[in-house]
């Protein structure tokens, strides 16, 4: 072989060569999802380019089963590919999916994975599962040359000139001994009808040498999302959805439906049960499928949802755009624009009352796809209200998934504010000191920990008129929320001013290091703990911004104490018998570190940190 394949493919043939019988059946609907693609790729151009007019020629795909060539031939008159295509699409150039397919392999526990190869664009290497050698012989529409790539999946592959009449792709399999069982036509139909039912596009079988062999459709052969939803199966749509791309297994929201109006269309989507490899993409784009009048124009179209509903996968068919509209224009369309908004609408309504109806699926979804979500929170002002009520969060109080409404009736007598807690992970949030009051007056705080939450919380504002505050921010008061153990309007504020020499000493000793330190009223287990000034950043806004600037250093943050913790005492007395500034500038070294270390951070100077604490050690342990 002259050529040899590209490293990581090497990998991939590796793989679904040695996969399990059971899945072998699978490279049947990968080579048709490709030939299915190739038609529209045709029919698309066909519109545009006078030169390429096929009208003659029915679209089709073709299977024929040689019994005695032990070869199975899978062609379609569709696109078709020169030389170049071919050594793009089939071989050298490491393309996107690869390495994420790897990946996920590397990952799986079972090896029943290979399944999801198609979803991560290298289906075609399924071929190799069944075949000691493939034999691909196509002509790209418009030229005047055929090629032929031949490999054995293992040492790489030849590209050579070939003859074909008219433009497509023939795949030739030359099958395996192991793998006879596919030169069975009733074998072949089967797995047609189970993977391939819904493709638009006949599929025809024929037995080659065989008497009285006819050649005969064995699809449904029409558009699924054209069928009434009644009349088609649950299996017929995952099939649908894992043809177009969108995940395999159930999916965990399907939206069928055909709207007439102002402007109409159909649509076919779902909400797949696993996240979309590239879900995080910092390109963030939709991937919908737009049609017109049944023919596929693109998969490019960000107007049609915005992109915090990119985890929705499908297509939409419309008739009320002009086929000869060029796909660039296609993002300032204004039909495009009225299919989105209804489309939004549709989708959000849709999660809302599958959030009433089923609050474990609904919990599945918000669990896969909530951060995305999140993302409309900032960016679709319009519909923020009902993009809250959709969020879910888990509290200080154990819950795992609240709404803002339920929050909202958990509130206590008296509070006015919806509280969170921001942090990097959830666990960090919930180990915060800052937390400790509001669990001892049964006061539940919402945790955020999704890096997203900064961005639409510093823009949120209010729900139903309440106030989202973070208790990491500011002074907070809540002296008049009683707790759930003292009836008389919770404990006396001790006296600040018998803390001002204390105050004044470590305000000395920490230099700017703080910007402030006071007493706090939040405290009621721990000694100390850090505040955002109200003009400032929110502490993890921060922590945020020096992930992507090391050079961000943020600004200096409020040290609150707990008059009431026996060190804070005991420092006091120190103080006011005028002993040992010394020992307290250190114990308030500690306090500051310890209060940083609470937010995940290090000290700002670990050794002189270990070297104080040590100091303390040595006093207590001897
Ligand atoms: P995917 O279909 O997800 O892109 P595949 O590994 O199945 O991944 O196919 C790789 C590429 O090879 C396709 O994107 C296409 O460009 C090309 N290809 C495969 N089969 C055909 C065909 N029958 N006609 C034209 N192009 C094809
Ligand atoms: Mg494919």
């Amino acid at each position: 072989m002259n050529n040899k394949f590209e490293a990581d493919t090497g990998k991939i043939l590796d793989i679904v060569i040695n996969s399990l019988y059971s899945e072998r059946e699978i490279f049947i609907r990968e080579l048709i999802s490709n030939a299915s693609d190739a038609i529209d790729k045709k029919k698309y151009l066909s519109l545009t380019d006078k030169s390429i007019d096929d009208t003659a020629n029915p679209f089709e795909i073709n299977i024929e089963i040689d019994n005695k060539e032990k070869c199975i031939v899978i062609s379609d008159n569709g696109i078709g590919m020169n030389e170049e295509d071919l050594k793009n699409s089939l071989g050298t150039i490491a393309r996107s999916g690869t390495k994420a397919f790897l990946d996920q392999m590397k990952d799986s526990k079972e090896k029943g994975d290979v399944n999801l190869i198609g979803q991560f664009g290298v289906g075609f290497y399924a071929s190799f599962m069944v075949s000691d050698s493939v034999e691909v012989t196509t002509k790209k529409a418009g030229e005047s040359d055929a090629w032929k790539w031949i490999s054995d999946g293992r040492n790489g592959f030849n590209i050579e000139k070939s003859s074909k009449d008219t433009s497509g792709t023939q795949v030739k399999l030359f099958i395996k001994n192991d793998a006879k069982e596919f030169l069975e036509s009733s074998r072949v139909q089967f797995v047609v009808k189970k993977y391939s039912d819904h493709i638009s596009y006949p599929v025809k079988l024929i037995e080659i040498g065989k008497k009285d062999s006819k050649e005969e459709t064995i699809n449904e052969a029409s558009a699924l999302w054209t069928r009434p939803p009644k009349d088609i199966k649950n299996e017929q749509y995952d099939e649908f959805f894992s043809h177009i791309g969108a995940g395999f297994g159930k999916p965990l929201l399907t939206l069928h439906n055909n709207t007439e109006g102002t402007i109409s269309y159909t649509n076919l989507l779902c909400i797949p049960s696993t996240r979309p490899f590239d879900l995080f993409n910092p390109e963030r784009k939709s991937s919908l499928k737009l049609y017109i009048n049944r023919v596929y124009i693109t998969d490019k179209c960000d107007a049609l949802v915005p992109a915090y509903l990119r985890f929705v996968k499908g297509i939409v068919d419309t008739q009320d755009i002009d086929l000869n509209v060029s796909r660039e224009m296609l993002q300032n369309n204004p039909a495009v624009a009225k299919i989105s908004k209804s489309l939004v609408g549709k989708v959000l309504r849709e999660l809302k009352k599958l959030s009433e109806k089923d609050k474990d699926k609904y919990k599945e979804i918000w669990n896969q796809y909530g951060p995305v979500l999140k993302e409309g929170l900032y960016e679709d002002m319009e519909r923020k209200e009902a993009l809250l009520e959709l969020c879910r969060f888990s509290t200080n109080d154990g819950d795992e998934f609240i709404s803002l409404n339920e929050y909202i009736e958990s509130m206590k007598d008296k509070q006015k504010d919806i509280f969170y807690i921001s942090a990097e992970t959830k666990t960090q949030a919930l180990s915060s000191p800052h937390l400790e009051v509001f669990k001892s007056k049964g006061v539940k705080v919402l945790v955020m920990s999704d890096a997203i939450d900064q961005f639409w919380l510093s823009m949120a504002g209010q729900y139903k008129e309440k106030n989202f505050v973070s208790i990491t921010h500011g002074e907070l008061n809540l002296d008049d929320i009683k707790s759930s153990d003292d009836k008389k309007g919770g404990k006396k504020k001790p006296d600040d001013k018998k803390y001002l020499t204390l105050i004044a000493q470590l305000k000395m000793s920490l230099g700017d290091k703080v910007k402030d330190i006071r007493i706090s009223s939040k405290l009621t287990d721990s000694p100390s703990c850090l505040v955002a000034d109200k003009g400032d950043m929110d502490v993890a806004m921060e922590s945020l911004m020096m992930q992507r600037d090391p050079e961000y250093k943020g600004a200096p943050r409020i040290l609150e104490i707990n008059p009431e913790h026996q060190l804070i005492l005991n420092m006091n007395k120190l103080m006011d018998n005028k002993k040992n500034n010394e020992l307290v500038n250190d114990a308030g070294m500690l306090l500051f570190e310890q209060a940083r270390m609470m937010e995940g951070k290090l000290p700002n100077d670990p050794a002189q940190f270990a070297k104080v604490m040590n100091s303390f050690l040595v006093k207590s342990v001897n």
